[in-house]
């Protein structure tokens, strides 16, 4: 009786949290099994005929407050970030932080943090209550079974020795094991070191690879006079919400008002759905048949180097800060990391990267190639944008309705709210970079755009965030524009904006803009090309579409 009531309360705190969206369903149902375990295990050894000691009871509570502890940490990541406990970012944000960072960290999200701390402690008391107040209910009945009985009680030995091998035996699934409080973080640090050396081989390979690469001796400038070309890689924008794409919330005014200028491709994909993954495919010769290549060959800021532009790379984003990007980042003449985090509970908005944009447009290099790396609407979204954009947070339009016709959850409505205001906001930084360009009216620039990925924003369920099963988070804008000095021989427009393209292919365009060519250029993989040929696609290994 006691042990199913044991287990029922730690079932029914998991399925509050789940009910709260603070769980994913794989997640509740692991740690129901592994808690569950736990509780069965121990209670069965300190409970002897229904009575329990001081120690037994203190010991089960410690087990359960572990857990309830780690399952708050969960929510709270799933809660403010959207982001899952194992994810690279959380384990690199957790092992390569300093004192500074943390208490920034905490200062940012004092309110969330302890929203769910204090969950944690009403659902330890509630749990307390059913292992101390419990037996006192029945403790009239239990005297009376066992008053004639003395000395101690007998331990249940059968069921102790089953749930106890049970839980050795879960133990052995790598998955499950990674429940365990107790190891919950010696796991995770096993994973950060062998990450960082992992990216401490990368380098050395790269390094080693850029050497002796015989290809990269072939790559050489074969046009006439100077050129800039500017590549803009995004964050999380699907073109489901871009209203130049067909959504019904005026998104993108600044970008429409250009005109045809801006030429906007219709069926462009990316490959993998995560922000290192993609971009990896998209500045080298990896491609999604062969994306170790990103590791042994070199990147298209060495390649460009070689033909004698120079590069730079100036990034918002934090994932240029450590690891596999970084280091591709450190291969630009000039790097410059705008983000500088923000302790008033706000994030770094897009808008740091134009004065440092514009500063490297002037520099006097003939040949320039810049990569801009932005946020956009990287989750939380509603830390990607001012005030002053917050435009449909109350908005009762046609994309509402359809949304509440839906049966989406509150909290899936608010963050498409969150998402759209982060895109018009892109659109307002994208035109201010187009901008910037037209005004150097004497300089050849070519201005290319592509998101990392796309986004789920309750586009199909209540689910919000990184899903690679669904279509919005492959489907993604492509958008070029140039100015009128840029010479750029180009295919007649209607064949040429519904050409279906693949970003894995990018560096091929890229190449063909800067006008380099060698080993490492094919034509028909340039999209701009009189020469493409449209290849297969598959996103997240599956034929597309
Ligand atoms: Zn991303």
């Amino acid at each position: 009786m006691l042990l199913f009531i044991r287990v029922l309360g730690w079932l029914l705190i998991l399925t509050l949290y789940w009910a709260m969206d603070w769980l994913n369903f794989l997640q509740a149902i692991k740690s129901a099994l592994v808690g569950s375990l736990f509780i069965l295990a121990l209670s069965t050894w300190t409970l002897r005929d229904g009575r329990e000691s001081r120690v037994g009871r203190s010991l089960n509570l410690l087990v359960v407050f572990l857990f309830l502890v780690i399952n708050g940490f969960h929510s709270f990541l799933r809660d403010v970030f959207g982001v899952a406990q194992n994810d690279i970012i959380v384990v690199e944000a957790i092992f390569n932080t300093n004192p500074g960072e943390s208490s920034e960290f905490i200062l940012q999200n004092f309110w969330s943090l302890g929203k769910h701390l204090l969950i944690v402690i009403l659902a330890a008391g509630l749990y307390w209550f059913l292992l101390a107040w419990r037996p006192v209910l029945f403790r009239r009945s239990s005297r009376a079974v066992h008053s004639n009985e003395s000395g101690r009680g007998r331990i249940i030995t059968i069921p102790a020795v089953l749930f106890t091998g049970l839980l050795i035996l879960v133990h052995l699934n790598p998955t499950l094991r990674k429940e365990n409080p107790l190891l919950y973080f010696p796991i995770r640090y096993a994973k950060w070191e062998r990450y960082v050396k992992n990216t401490r081989a990368l380098q050395d390979n790269i390094t080693a690879a850029v050497g002796t690469d015989s290809s990269l001796a072939t790559m050489s400038y074969s046009g006439e006079g100077p050129r800039t070309v500017v590549f803009l890689i995004g964050e999380s924008v699907t073109r489901l919400n871009l209203s130049m794409y067909g959504y019904s919330r005026k998104t993108t005014p600044e970008l429409e008002s250009i005109g045809p200028h801006l030429l906007q491709f219709t069926d462009v994909i990316t490959t993998l759905g995560s922000t290192v993954g993609d971009i990896r495919l998209m500045i080298g010769p990896a491609t999604r048949e062969r994306p170790e290549l990103y590791s042994v060959k070199p990147d298209i800021l060495t390649m460009a180097s070689k033909a004698g532009y120079k590069t730079f790379w100036i990034t918002n984003h934090s994932t240029d800060i450590a690891g596999s990007l970084a280091i591709i980042a450190d291969h630009a003449d000039v790097t410059v990391n705008v983000n500088r985090g923000g302790s008033r509970g706000e994030g770094s908005h897009d808008e740091v990267v134009l004065p440092e944009f514009s500063k490297m447009l002037d520099d006097p290099a003939p040949l320039k190639f810049v990569i801009l790396h932005l946020l956009q609407a990287h989750p939380a979204f509603y830390f990607r944008y001012p005030e002053s954009f917050s435009r449909f947070n109350d908005e009762d339009d046609a994309v509402a309705r359809t949304l509440r016709a839906d049966g989406r959850s509150l909290r899936a409505r608010k963050m498409r709210n969150y998402y759209d205001n982060a895109i018009l906001y892109s659109d307002h930084i994208l035109k201010a970079t187009i901008d910037l360009c037209a005004a150097r009216v004497d300089q050849p620039i070519a201005w290319l755009y592509v998101p990392d990925h796309g986004e789920d924003v309750g586009h199909y369920s209540n689910f919000v965030g990184h899903n690679n099963r669904v279509p919005s988070m492959f489907e993604i804008p492509f958008l070029f524009w140039k100015s009128d000095r840029f010479s750029l021989d180009l295919p007649e427009k209607e064949n040429l904006l519904a050409r279906a393209y693949q970003t894995d292919l990018i560096d091929h365009t890229l190449l063909g803009l800067m006008e380099i060519e060698g080993d490492y250029y094919d034509p028909s993989h340039n999209v701009l090309s009189p020469d493409f040929e449209p290849s297969p696609r598959t996103t997240a290994g599956k034929p597309y579409p």
